[in-house]
């Protein structure tokens, strides 16, 4: 199983438009953010789990193949975005739509953004289309399990997903825009190769995990690999760095980590 993080900032991205903060002026690329999403290669399945605006610009980068499902995991802006640049997946697959498993809340915004692409095929050739799918507990796939579980984010719900490779057994753990994980989640997570947890920033948010909460939770799952995600700009990787315990640490965009 590969993870390929294509963005890994908050809403507004790094460096913030306008800000003229240490972060936002670092040279460091690591401290330049895209919004958070990641691609995954499970068996020969490829995932994509969100599409932030910058999709196209990273699906180009990593040459990203094909897309045979997509997860969203909510339906907010910095996650959905991206979705129309999809299209080109859906031309790949000879114009059959692509399904989306998503929740309650996504389908919503999905119903209301790409209205015309929600179809069994494109409208015109080269259009997207999209097949929604609410999302089940546990999504079997050839390749594998998606197991996903309901998470608070604020006045929102998010999907937390533990993807399982069939072949190798490897397990992933995804939970992004979450201000806390349910015992159930964490005790579906515990052995993951490789934790992937919301990690805001140092003060406590009311729809995030700060990084202590982050790192509270990858403690209780027993995680011996955790990476954080969707950092605004006071993180500042090197520095910011530091302060993290073993075995946990900053993703960065454009990282790929093959568990
Ligand atoms: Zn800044
Ligand atoms: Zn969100
Ligand atoms: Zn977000």
């Amino acid at each position: 199983m590969k993870i390929f993080f294509l963005g890994t900032g908050t809403s507004q991205g790094v460096p913030v438009i306008g800000c003229r903060c240490d972060t936002c002026r670092s040279p460091d690329p690591r401290d330049t953010r895209f919004r958070t999403h990641v691609h995954i290669e499970m068996g020969d399945s490829n995932i994509q789990v969100d599409a932030a605006p910058e999709f196209r610009i990273q699906a180009l980068r990593h040459s990203i193949p094909k897309v045979d499902l997509v997860i969203l995991t909510h339906g907010h802006a910095d996650h959905i975005q991206g979705m129309d640049d999809l299209r080109r997946y859906c031309d790949l697959r000879e114009e059959k739509a692509l399904p989306v498993y998503t929740n309650e809340d996504g389908e919503l915004r999905m119903r209301s953004i790409y209205d015309y692409a929600i179809r069994n095929q494109p409208a015109v050739k080269g259009y997207p289309a999209f097949g929604l799918h609410r999302m089940p507990r546990t999504l079997e796939l050839s390749d594998g399990i998606v197991h996903s579980f309901d998470q608070s984010h604020g006045d929102f719900e998010t999907l937390g997903l533990v993807l399982v490779e069939r072949r190798t057994g490897k397990k992933l753990v995804y939970f992004t825009d979450c201000d806390s994980v349910s015992d159930a989640a964490i005790e579906r997570a515990r052995g993951a190769d490789l934790v992937v947890l919301d990690g805001l920033r140092l003060k406590s948010h009311r729809s995030h995990m700060s990084i202590d909460e982050a790192i509270a939770v990858s403690r209780k799952i027993g995680s011996v690999r955790t990476y954080l995600i969707h950092m605004t700009h006071e993180v500042k990787h090197a520095v910011s760095e530091t302060q993290l315990p073993e075995g946990v640490r900053f993703a960065y965009d454009n990282l790929v980590v093959e568990l």
